[in-house]
Protein backbone atom coordinates (compact mmCIF):
# COMPACT_ATOMS: atom_id res chain seq x y z
CA UNK A 1 0.00 0.00 0.00
CA UNK A 2 1.16 3.39 -0.72
CA UNK A 3 2.44 5.83 2.19
CA UNK A 4 -0.26 7.85 1.00
CA UNK A 5 -3.38 5.66 0.87
CA UNK A 6 -4.75 5.87 4.21
CA UNK A 7 -4.70 2.98 6.88
CA UNK A 8 -7.25 0.62 7.59
CA UNK A 9 -7.88 2.49 10.95
CA UNK A 10 -8.07 6.07 9.06
CA UNK A 11 -11.53 4.97 7.66
CA UNK A 12 -12.77 3.38 10.83
CA UNK A 13 -12.32 6.86 12.07
CA UNK A 14 -13.79 8.50 9.29
CA UNK A 15 -17.18 5.59 9.31
CA UNK A 16 -16.11 4.33 5.90
CA UNK A 17 -15.70 1.33 7.28
CA UNK A 18 -17.58 -0.07 10.23
CA UNK A 19 -16.28 -0.88 13.20
CA UNK A 20 -17.59 -2.21 17.17
CA UNK A 21 -16.64 1.25 18.71
CA UNK A 22 -16.57 1.38 21.98
CA UNK A 23 -14.91 4.55 23.00
CA UNK A 24 -14.43 7.95 21.13
CA UNK A 25 -12.79 11.60 22.22
CA UNK A 26 -11.15 14.18 20.29
CA UNK A 27 -7.62 12.49 20.36
CA UNK A 28 -8.17 8.49 20.25
CA UNK A 29 -10.75 5.97 19.10
CA UNK A 30 -11.00 2.17 20.21
CA UNK A 31 -13.27 -0.35 18.73
CA UNK A 32 -12.89 -4.56 19.20
CA UNK A 33 -10.35 -6.48 17.02
CA UNK A 34 -11.96 -8.20 14.16
CA UNK A 35 -9.68 -11.23 15.14
CA UNK A 36 -10.04 -11.40 18.81
CA UNK A 37 -6.92 -12.87 20.53
CA UNK A 38 -8.64 -12.43 24.04
CA UNK A 39 -12.04 -12.60 25.35
CA UNK A 40 -11.89 -8.75 25.31
CA UNK A 41 -9.69 -7.70 22.71
CA UNK A 42 -9.73 -3.94 21.86
CA UNK A 43 -7.76 -1.48 19.77
CA UNK A 44 -6.65 1.96 20.78
CA UNK A 45 -5.84 3.84 18.10
CA UNK A 46 -4.70 7.59 18.29
CA UNK A 47 -7.14 9.72 15.41
CA UNK A 48 -3.88 11.16 13.79
CA UNK A 49 -2.33 9.30 11.09
CA UNK A 50 1.14 10.70 11.11
CA UNK A 51 2.78 8.05 13.46
CA UNK A 52 3.50 5.05 11.72
CA UNK A 53 4.13 2.87 15.12
CA UNK A 54 4.37 3.94 18.94
CA UNK A 55 8.14 4.57 18.49
CA UNK A 56 7.42 8.13 16.65
CA UNK A 57 4.31 8.42 18.69
CA UNK A 58 6.29 8.51 22.12
CA UNK A 59 9.27 10.56 20.47
CA UNK A 60 6.64 13.60 19.07
CA UNK A 61 3.59 13.68 21.56
CA UNK A 62 4.40 11.36 24.77
CA UNK A 63 0.79 13.13 26.23
CA UNK A 64 -1.05 10.51 24.29
CA UNK A 65 1.05 7.32 24.69
CA UNK A 66 0.31 8.40 28.55
CA UNK A 67 -3.16 8.85 27.23
CA UNK A 68 -3.79 5.56 25.61
CA UNK A 69 -2.74 3.67 28.65
CA UNK A 70 -5.46 5.96 30.68
CA UNK A 71 -8.12 5.27 27.99
CA UNK A 72 -6.66 1.26 28.14
CA UNK A 73 -7.45 1.37 31.81
CA UNK A 74 -10.42 2.61 31.57
CA UNK A 75 -11.95 0.44 29.04
CA UNK A 76 -10.44 -2.85 31.03
CA UNK A 77 -12.23 -1.82 33.72
CA UNK A 78 -15.67 -1.35 31.85
CA UNK A 79 -15.28 -4.12 29.88
CA UNK A 80 -13.37 -6.59 31.86
CA UNK A 81 -11.78 -6.61 35.78
CA UNK A 82 -9.60 -3.88 34.73
CA UNK A 83 -6.28 -6.22 34.57
CA UNK A 84 -5.02 -5.75 31.34
CA UNK A 85 -1.78 -7.00 28.62
CA UNK A 86 -0.84 -3.70 26.26
CA UNK A 87 1.04 -4.79 23.44
CA UNK A 88 2.44 -2.64 20.73
CA UNK A 89 3.24 -4.48 17.51
CA UNK A 90 6.25 -2.33 16.22
CA UNK A 91 7.41 -3.24 12.67
CA UNK A 92 6.63 -6.62 10.10
CA UNK A 93 8.41 -9.27 12.07
CA UNK A 94 6.97 -8.26 15.41
CA UNK A 95 3.72 -8.61 14.24
CA UNK A 96 2.45 -5.59 13.21
CA UNK A 97 0.28 -5.30 9.84
CA UNK A 98 -1.08 -1.68 10.24
CA UNK A 99 1.27 1.17 10.09
CA UNK A 100 -0.99 3.34 11.85
CA UNK A 101 -0.05 3.60 16.14
CA UNK A 102 -2.38 1.48 18.07
CA UNK A 103 -2.37 -0.48 21.54
CA UNK A 104 -3.56 -3.85 21.67
CA UNK A 105 -5.82 -4.31 25.14
CA UNK A 106 -6.53 -7.96 26.14
CA UNK A 107 -8.15 -8.91 28.72
CA UNK A 108 -10.10 -11.96 30.69
CA UNK A 109 -8.93 -15.03 29.39
CA UNK A 110 -6.08 -14.77 27.57
CA UNK A 111 -4.56 -17.03 24.62
CA UNK A 112 -1.80 -19.92 27.13
CA UNK A 113 1.71 -19.52 26.17
CA UNK A 114 1.88 -16.23 24.20
CA UNK A 115 2.78 -12.56 24.50
CA UNK A 116 0.35 -11.79 22.06
P1 LIG B 1 -1.08 -5.24 14.31
O1 LIG B 1 -0.96 -6.61 13.69
O2 LIG B 1 -0.73 -4.17 13.31
O3 LIG B 1 -0.39 -5.07 15.64
O4 LIG B 1 -2.61 -5.07 14.66
C1 LIG B 1 -3.58 -4.82 13.71
C2 LIG B 1 -4.86 -5.39 14.23
O5 LIG B 1 -5.91 -4.82 13.51
C3 LIG B 1 -4.99 -6.91 14.08
O6 LIG B 1 -5.15 -7.52 15.35
C4 LIG B 1 -6.22 -7.10 13.19
O7 LIG B 1 -7.03 -8.18 13.59
C5 LIG B 1 -6.93 -5.77 13.35
N1 LIG B 1 -7.69 -5.37 12.18
C6 LIG B 1 -7.27 -5.37 10.89
N2 LIG B 1 -8.23 -4.91 10.07
C7 LIG B 1 -9.28 -4.59 10.88
C8 LIG B 1 -10.58 -4.07 10.60
O8 LIG B 1 -10.96 -3.79 9.46
N3 LIG B 1 -11.40 -3.89 11.67
C9 LIG B 1 -11.01 -4.18 12.95
N4 LIG B 1 -11.91 -3.97 13.92
N5 LIG B 1 -9.79 -4.67 13.24
C10 LIG B 1 -8.94 -4.88 12.21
Amino acid sequence: MPESEPSIFTRIIAREIPADIVFENETLIAFRDINPQAAVHLLVVPKTGAYPSVVELAAAEPQLLAEIVAVARDLATEHSNGEFRLVFNTGATAGQTVLHAHAHVLSGALPEGTLA
